[in-house]
């Protein structure tokens, strides 16, 4: 996507993180955007820095070494896609957070991966829509999940991350990204040392305006930003 259109897109975007902001009576200061670029060019990725993003969001090892290879460590990179255990030791040290930690396993093996490092932050994917198509803990089992990720050091857990279902209404997804902020306040009133669990990654390029009068504070946005270049493949 050409450098100019990404910029109207960011432009739009803030406009409506705005307007949505005003709505609920919160500072848009408190959102933060994660450009997803999963489905494009590393070009296109670049016009999404130079329009003054700095969180670059991946779903794939692959794409976010790709990225990182060419844009180096000025954005954040964020890891939003499944993570299978045996990969993680590939996984690169330059790593600002990971949005997808929804098991045990994957906990040991992270903790492993980023001991005699700097901790890495991780947000805890929660299903709570209950499709079977998604990953994440369920909501019940969140605060036990959260608990025991003490013992893994080298684990700093921010927040927690959720994926609604698509809805032609995004007003549909409101009780998901709700009952997420009430499991976030639960575990966050603990003030564990381990699990600040202050953060709350929800919102879409469908849904993102209802996320953040429920709470989001960052917001994953792909097509609506950088489009999908991949689509006409
Ligand atoms: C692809 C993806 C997004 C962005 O989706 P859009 O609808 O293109 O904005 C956000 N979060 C996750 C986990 C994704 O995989």
């Amino acid at each position: 996507m050409e450098q100019q259109q990404v910029s109207e897109n960011v432009e739009q975007l803030r406009q409506r993180i705005q307007d949505a902001c005003k709505k609920s009576n919160r500072s848009a200061a408190e959102i933060k955007v994660i450009a997803v670029t999963k489905y494009v060019s590393v070009e296109t990725a670049q016009n999404a820095v130079a329009a003054g993003i700095i969180d670059l969001g991946e779903n794939r090892l692959e794409g976010l070494m790709e990225k990182m290879e060419a844009l180096g460590t000025k954005p954040a990179y964020h890891f939003i896609g499944a993570l299978q255990s045996r990969k993680v030791k590939q996984f690169p040290a330059g790593i600002s957070y990971i949005h997808s930690l929804d098991r045990t396993s994957l906990a040991k093996e992270l903790d492993k991966r980023f001991k005699d490092k700097e901790q890495v932050n991780c947000f805890v994917q929660v299903n709570v829509s209950g499709e079977a198509s998604k990953s994440g803990i369920e909501p019940d089992d969140v605060f036990d999940f959260i608990k025991d990720l003490k013992k893994y050091e080298s684990l700093h857990i921010v927040g927690l991350m959720t994926m609604a279902p698509f809805e032609d209404d995004p007003e549909q997804t409101r009780p998901v990204f709700k009952q997420l902020r009430e499991i976030r306040d639960r575990v966050k009133q603990e003030n564990w040392s381990h699990a600040p669990c202050s953060e709350l990654s929800m919102g879409m390029s469908n849904d993102f305006e209802v996320a953040i009068e429920e709470g989001a504070t960052f917001i994953r946005i792909g097509t609506s930003l950088v489009g999908n270049e991949k689509m006409s493949e």
